[in-house]
Formats: C-alpha cells, structure tokens, sequence
C-alpha cells in the first residue's frame, strides 16, 4: 500500500463541512469528491456529506 501524505490523513479526520468553509473544494476539487465517496454521513444543517459524524453540526448516517 502506498503511503499518503499525512496532510490527507489529517483531512480524513475533518469533515466536509469545515473543508467546504475553507474553499477545500475549489482548491482540490479531486480530494474532495473522494472524501465525498467515503462519506458515512450527511450533515443535517449543512447538508454536507462528512466523514468523521464527531466533527458535523448534525450527523445523520447514510
Ligand atoms: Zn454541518
């Protein structure tokens, strides 16, 4: 397995809705559609799908 930079693994840990108010996805449009593949659940408020349901303002499982 090749190893990933630790900067994607501390994204990992993130939520997309926090990377999203960080314009994550305009600057790397790539990475953020694959952390919205491994997404496990949706934000409620935001209605952005997430990763981590600790760091979402109301994680709902998809
Ligand atoms: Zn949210």
């Amino acid at each position: 397995m090749a190893k990933e930079k630790d900067n994607k693994e501390d994204i990992c840990k993130k939520t997309l809705c926090s990377l999203v108010k960080k314009n994550y996805h305009q600057d790397h449009p790539r990475e953020y559609m694959s952390l919205m593949k491994k997404a496990g659940y949706l934000c409620a408020k935001c209605g952005r799908p997430t990763v981590n349901k600790k760091n979402v303002c109301k994680p709902v499982k998809i």
